[in-house]
This record gives C-alpha cells, structure tokens and sequence, in this order.
C-alpha cells in the first residue's frame, strides 16, 4: 500500500504581493546606473535590461532614451549586467551594505 504525501496549502499571492514583503535599506543613492548613456541613445535596439528584471526597476520609453532605473525594488540578482549586450549597466552593492533583505532568509 503506497502513502500519499500530504501537499501543503500553497498562497497564491501575486508577483507584487511577494514582492511587498521584501524589505529594503535605501541608501539613497542607486546601485545601478549606464556607463554610457550614448550607448542606449545610439546603439541598443534590443533594451534587454528591461524584460530581464524580475522587479520592473527598468524602464525605457523609446529606443532613443536612457533607461530609468527604480533602484530601490532591485532584488540584487544581477541579470541586467548580464542582459545588456553592450556590458553598459554598472551594478554595486548599495552603499548600506545590506540592501534587500528576504522574509524567508
Ligand atoms: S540593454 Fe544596456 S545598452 Fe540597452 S538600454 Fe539597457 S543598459 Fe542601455
Ligand atoms: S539586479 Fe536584478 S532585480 Fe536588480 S535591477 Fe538588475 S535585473 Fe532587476
């Protein structure tokens, strides 16, 4: 006779309710910026480091601008200094030296 595992209840709780419970010590100053702005203005067609962000902290309006960068909602999870084909995001820990800190570790 075979035991079925009980399954536990799971949450359904949206991204952005997830999202709330993460906290963040702002530095107020952003971690993450462009290297060089004429980059993004000249030569990126494809805006990676908008679709790659988990947290939306990236947005552009055309492909003639610069990014804005939401700093404070960054998860810290580095995939825009990956994502961006011309190696154009700077990326620090924020200056706290803590930034995000999750609820469940
Ligand atoms: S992917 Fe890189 S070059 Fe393109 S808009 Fe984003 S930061 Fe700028
Ligand atoms: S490090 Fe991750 S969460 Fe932060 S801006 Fe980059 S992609 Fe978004």
């Amino acid at each position: 006779m075979s035991v079925q595992p009980s399954v536990p209840e799971v949450q359904n709780d949206s991204i952005e309710d997830r999202l709330y419970t993460v906290k963040y010590d702002d530095p107020g100053d952003s971690h993450l910026g462009v290297k060089v702005p004429s980059v993004c203005t000249d030569s990126c067609e494809t805006t990676d480091c908008v679709p790659i962000c988990p947290a939306d902290v990236w947005h552009r309006a055309d492909t003639d601008s610069v990014p804005t960068i939401a700093y404070e909602n960054c998860l810290e999870c580095s995939s825009c200094r990956f994502a961006c084909p011309y190696d154009n995001v700077s990326w620090e820990y924020p200056t706290t030296g803590s930034g995000v800190t999750y609820k469940h570790g």
